[in-house]
C-alpha cells in the first residue's frame, strides 16, 4: 500500500467497514500501542499544524508508515507496508495504514487472521496510562466494528503481550474492553430496538386494545444523550404529563435503557 493518505472518524469507519469487501478470513482484532510516538509527540504535531487533528493524524501515521517500510540500513523496518490496519490517535480519529486485506505484521504466529491497530500513546502506568476518553471510545467502536463484519464475539480481541514478550499495550485492561464492546453492540441494538416499538406499536390491530379496554401503550426508550425534553417535544405532549405518567424522581437523570411510556 503507498502512502497513508486518509483519516477517519469513528462514524466513518463504521461504515467502511460495514461496506468493506474482506477476501481473508477474520479471526480476531489485535490491539497494540505506539509507545513511540508518544501522546505527547501527537500533542506537539497538532500544535505545529494549529490544531488541525486530520492532518496531525496524517502526519503522525506516515510518519509510522515510513519507519516500516524504510531499508533496514536505513533505521527502519524494510517492510512492504506499514505494519498495521489502523492507527489510533489520542482524539479518537483514525489513520488508515495498511491494506485491510493483507495479513498485519503483530504478534508473530498470530498475524493470520487478524485486524489490527496501534493506539498512539504508551500505556504503562507511570508513562502515558490511561487511554484517554475518546481515544478508549474510537478503539471499542472499531473492535465492534470490524466483530460485527466479521461475526465474531466480542472476546476475539488479542493483546500483543498475549502472544510474545512485550509490555505492549501497556497497563490497558483486557476485561474491562471486552466488556466495553459488548456493550456498544448492544446499545446499538437496544435503540434500533426503541425506534421499531415506536413505529409498531400504535398500528397493533385494535381488536387487541378492544379486548383489554385499552389504548396501545407508546413508549420510548431512553437512548445516550436523549433529553426528557427533547423527548416531550417529539411526542407532541407536555413535559410535566410524561414525568407525572412516569413517576420520575430526577428528570435531569434518567437511566440509559429506561423505558418511558409517553402520554396519549
Ligand atoms: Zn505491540
Amino acid at each position: 500500500m503507498p502512502k497513508p493518505t486518509r483519516v477517519l472518524t469513528p462514524d466513518q469507519f463504521e461504515k467502511e467497514m460495514n461496506s468493506f469487501k474482506f477476501t481473508r478470513q477474520l479471526k480476531r482484532f489485535q490491539v497494540h500501542h505506539t509507545a513511540s510516538p508518544t501522546r505527547a509527540d501527537w500533542k506537539r504535531v497538532v500544535k505545529r499544524h494549529s490544531g488541525d487533528a486530520k492532518k496531525a493524524a496524517l502526519e503522525v501515521t506516515t510518519g509510522i508508515w515510513i519507519f516500516h517500510t524504510r531499508p533496514k540500513s536505513q533505521g527502519g523496518r524494510g517492510w512492504s507496508d506499514g505494519g498495521m490496519q489502523t492507527v489510533t490517535m489520542p482524539d479518537g480519529l483514525i489513520g488508515l495504514c495498511r491494506s485491510w486485506n493483507r495479513i498485519p505484521a503483530g504478534i508473530t504466529g498470530w498475524n493470520t487472521g487478524s485486524f489490527m491497530t496501534e493506539c498512539v500513546g504508551d500505556f504503562r502506568r507511570g508513562k502515558e496510562y490511561p487511554m484517554p476518553d475518546a481515544q478508549y471510545q474510537s478503539l471499542v467502536r472499531q473492535i465492534a466494528a470490524f466483530q460485527e463484519r466479521a461475526k465474531l464475539d466480542h472476546d476475539a480481541i488479542m493483546f500483543h503481550k498475549e502472544g510474545q514478550a512485550t509490555a505492549c499495550p501497556g497497563d490497558l485492561e483486557k476485561g474491562p474492553l471486552i466488556q466495553a464492546v459488548a456493550e456498544w453492540k448492544e446499545r446499538d441494538l437496544e435503540s434500533i430496538d426503541a425506534s421499531d416499538a415506536e413505529i409498531d406499536v400504535p398500528s397493533i390491530p385494535g381488536i387487541f386494545s378492544d379486548i383489554l379496554g385499552d389504548k396501545p401503550q407508546k413508549t420510548h426508550t431512553i437512548k445516550r444523550g436523549d433529553t426528557l425534553w427533547a423527548i416531550a417535544r417529539k411526542h407532541d405532549v407536555s413535559l410535566d404529563r410524561l414525568i407525572a405518567l412516569n413517576s420520575v424522581a430526577d428528570p435531569g437523570n434518567v437511566a440509559i435503557g429506561t423505558v418511558l411510556k409517553i402520554p396519549t
